[in-house]
């Protein structure tokens, strides 16, 4: 037998296992607990093994796992009604990952024009550092050399502009784009958040051309930045959305939601999946938005988020080597480092907590966003010492 690893070998993994979690923690076999600073990569947003979403899915699983889209299936019905009840949508399609919402999102916006008779009105204008999965259309739509390099040709019909550059996008946007799409704050491009002005205009001016206005709130949508939907800070709304990550709270589950006008074009045979939206992800997702869009815990989440910003802005100043300044919104916070982020990752594996590296030198903070204030203040005692080990 050959002895090429039979996992396919496209992550650099830290060598750590985990058996089970509590909460904030994540635990190896040996009992060795780790402080999670990850979630998983934003997606446990109410923390390991968590009573009510482990009720929900052994309530069940008991029952019925998986029927298909050929019928009926309550739990999604139930998911879709909140979600709409709490966002700019009329409608949600459900899919396993952040991806296939993406590729929906695409499939959408072009069938939109399509539909209304301009089945040439493809461009797509999308912005440098966005990351919206790893299909060949999320990666055309992001199109950084690193995700694109020897997968071409890529799907035509997507422009990036550089990140949060008005005058590029005022240049580029006409009566000819199908869509503008993007993260209200880039995730995997380093937590770079875009100023509510700048999305407000960007909304401005995509009603002034009639384009769509597709947002990407896989990373920081559901709470994370202590609204449900981060876009609800500049008070605007897109068309499209895609929703992924914390909406499981750790069950494969994805979303796209979109107004009525937007999904126009979308009928019966447009669009499917086998399993998207079946009823184990979907008696998850429900609980986790019962209890993630309650206004007391999206308020606890926001004073949570102030409590940790303030620790983190005393590590800066404690750290000036080793650390240039805090950003993002709510619990979705990045260090931006004057160190290799992955140095501040694995210093940070010495001392028990999980953190996770992003692009433009930055270290993602995304924790459950139950988190206590005893775990926050623990949190940036352990990432004092991880930087401690680092200083010049
Ligand atoms: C993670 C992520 C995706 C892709 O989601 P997957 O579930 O990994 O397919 C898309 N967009 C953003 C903003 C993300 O953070």
């Amino acid at each position: 037998m050959s002895d090429f690893p039979h996992v396919l070998p496209t992550y650099n993994r830290a060598p750590m296992a985990f058996e089970r979690g509590e909460g904030s923690w994540a635990i190896t076999a040996d009992g060795t607990r780790y402080l999670d600073l990850g979630a998983g990569i934003a997606v446990n947003v109410l923390g390991h093994a968590n009573p009510d979403l482990v009720a929900a899915l052994t309530d069940q699983a008991g029952k019925i796992w998986h029927v298909s889209n050929l019928y009926k299936i309550p739990q999604q019905e139930r998911l879709a009604d909140l979600l709409v009840a709490h966002s700019f949508a009329d409608t949600v399609f459900f899919t396993n990952s952040g991806t296939e919402a993406a590729e929906l999102a695409i499939k959408m916006a072009r069938k939109f024009w399509d539909h209304r008779g301009q089945p040439e009105r493809i461009e797509i204008l999308t912005f440098e550092g966005a990351f919206h999965g790893r299909s060949t259309g999320a990666i055309a739509a992001a199109g950084s050399e690193k995700m694109v390099k020897g997968f071409g040709p890529l799907m035509p019909g997507f422009r990036q502009l550089p990140w949060g550059d008005m005058e590029a996008l005022k240049a580029a946007i006409s009566d000819q784009t199908c869509a503008v799409m993007l993260e209200p704050i880039q995730g995997e491009g380093g937590i770079r958040p875009l100023e509510d002005s700048d999305l407000k205009e960007i909304r401005r001016l995509c009603d002034e051309v009639g384009a769509l206005l597709i947002l990407d709130e896989v990373q920081c949508g559901m709470g994370r930045t202590g609204r449900l939907f981060a876009h609800e800070y500049a008070g605007i709304a897109p068309d499209i959305m895609m929703v992924a990550k914390g909406i499981g709270g750790g069950f494969p589950l994805g979303a796209v939601l979109a107004t009525e006008d937007a999904a126009s074009g979308m009928v019966a045979g447009s669009h499917g999946s086998t399993y998207g939206g079946n009823p184990l992800a979907c008696a998850v997702g429900a609980r986790v938005m019962e209890i993630v869009a309650e206004d007391a815990f999206l308020a606890e989440v926001g004073r949570k988020a102030s409590l940790m910003r303030q620790k983190l802005e005393g590590l800066v100043d404690a750290h000036p080597d080793v650390f240039d300044a805090v950003r993002g919104q709510g619990l979705m916070l990045g260090l931006k480092c004057k160190v290799a982020p992955g140095d501040m990752v694995n210093a940070g594996y010495a001392q028990h907590i999980l953190t996770v590296a992003a692009a433009d030198n930055t270290l993602r903070l995304l924790p459950p966003l139950n988190i206590t204030d005893e775990e926050i203040t623990e949190a940036v005692a352990r990432l004092d010492k991880a930087a401690g080990s680092l200083d010049g």
